[in-house]
């Protein structure tokens, strides 16, 4: 007799809100397929008018974002930055290219973000600029961290890759930085498939911004008649996305506040679902007041060790659900353990051994997410309840 399979659930599926492809087919109707045309604008106007970002420019990722970042604080040999240790490659390779001396902070215990007394660990006269990256669309501890950032007149960039539509208390993450880089990776609450952003808030990197993002010209300028002359003026490259790209990222932004309130309700519902864990010494993911106000990009629970967490992952894809885990420490990596001098890092090194991430996309059904509960949750109940 055949069983049938449930179906697979996978762990991300990027959603298509339904005008990708007619705004694609606007601009290649307009002849303009390179990049900073109509959509482009369309796109920057929107961040800078709704959002209140400085100034807005798309970029090919959130990586080229935050090379952006780091190419417009100029470092100097023997610059240092400070930035967690439990995040992507991206929010070091960046400044690494620059030749920066990397800083890696520790989690706080209580989240994955990083926490503000680190900051204050590890900040010399040499260091230059801070990366806070708010983990799941969380925001980080803004309030403890701006007072360092001032008194040692540092530059801060937020890596709010994950962070689109999240607030710290009223404060939209992305408007408070100097810079901050956001991604529309297709895992991202919005996508463009591969695409970014860099908010600059600090008016007097604007104009080396736009240079930088148009391969070291003035282009930009030139075509707003703004300069006589077209010419090579600076140091930069290739970071702006072509037109198809801003046209597909225009469709999800008129879709943002359904995307939103789709993923908060789902991550509501993990957060209610699986309650009944915190029992049994699970984490369930802490929001610190000023953070209420997050964008649902992942929820996570943290299992009470390594093994119990590679069972449970197998044990979710032995019922065609796949679950993940996340970062690895970067001071630990392959690539940096031999260039890092300071004290184990052991709240990123527990997240990256604990932490898991269950199913969240805009088209995970209410059955579907019960199953994934209902999966959770019989996992402790029937089988490991220790
Ligand atoms: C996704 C992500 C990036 C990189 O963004 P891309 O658009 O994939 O280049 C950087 N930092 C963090 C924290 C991310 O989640």
């Amino acid at each position: 007799m055949l069983t049938e399979l449930p179906f697979h659930i996978p762990f991300n599926k990027p959603y298509l809100t339904g005008n990708e492809l007619r705004y694609i087919a606007e601009a290649a109707a307009q002849g303009k397929l390179s990049g900073n045309g109509a959509f482009t604008h369309r796109c920057q106007e929107f961040f800078q008018e709704e959002y209140g970002f400085g100034k807005a420019l798309l970029t090919n990722s959130g990586t080229a974002a935050l090379e952006m970042a780091a190419l417009l604080l100029d470092l100097q040999p023997g610059d240092e930055v400070i930035l967690p240790s439990f995040t992507f490659t991206s929010t070091a390779n960046a400044f690494l290219l620059r030749g920066a001396t990397l800083r890696f902070a520790d989690s706080s215990a209580l989240h994955p973000n990083l926490d503000p007394a680190e900051i204050a660990r590890l900040i010399t006269p040499r260091t230059r600029a801070v990366v806070v990256v708010h983990y799941a669309g969380v925001a980080c501890n803004l309030a403890a961290i701006l007072p360092l950032i001032e008194k040692h007149h540092l530059i801060l960039i937020e890596d709010a890759a994950q962070a689109i539509e999240s607030f710290h208390d009223r404060r939209r993450l992305g408007s408070v930085g100097h810079f901050a880089a956001f991604s529309f990776h297709e895992t991202k609450n919005i996508s463009a498939g591969e695409g970014g952003l860099l908010a600059i808030n600090d008016a007097k990197f604007a104009r080396r911004a736009e240079i930088i993002w148009e391969k070291g010209t003035n282009r930009a300028a030139f075509f707003r008649g703004e300069t006589a002359k077209y010419q090579w003026v600076d140091i930069g490259s290739s970071f702006l996305p072509s037109e198809m790209t801003a046209a597909f990222l225009w469709a999800q932004l008129e879709h943002r506040q359904c995307i939103l309130q789709r993923r908060r309700q789902q991550w509501i519902t993990y957060e209610q679902g699986l309650a009944p864990l915190a029992a049994l010494g699970l984490l369930l993911p802490h929001i610190p007041v000023y953070a209420q106000e997050h964008n649902g990009h992942i929820f996570y629970l943290i299992c009470r060790s390594f093994e119990e967490r590679q069972q449970l992952i197998q044990y979710l894809a032995d019922q065609n659900i796949l679950a993940v885990f996340h970062y690895q420490p970067l001071h630990n990596s392959p690539y940096f353990h031999s260039q890092y001098s300071g004290p184990n890092l052991r709240n990123s090194e527990n997240y990256a051994q604990r932490l898991l991430r269950l199913p969240l996309y805009y088209e995970l059904s209410e059955q579907q997410q019960s199953r994934v509960i209902n999966h959770v949750l019989g996992f402790y109940t029937t089988q490991h309840l220790h």
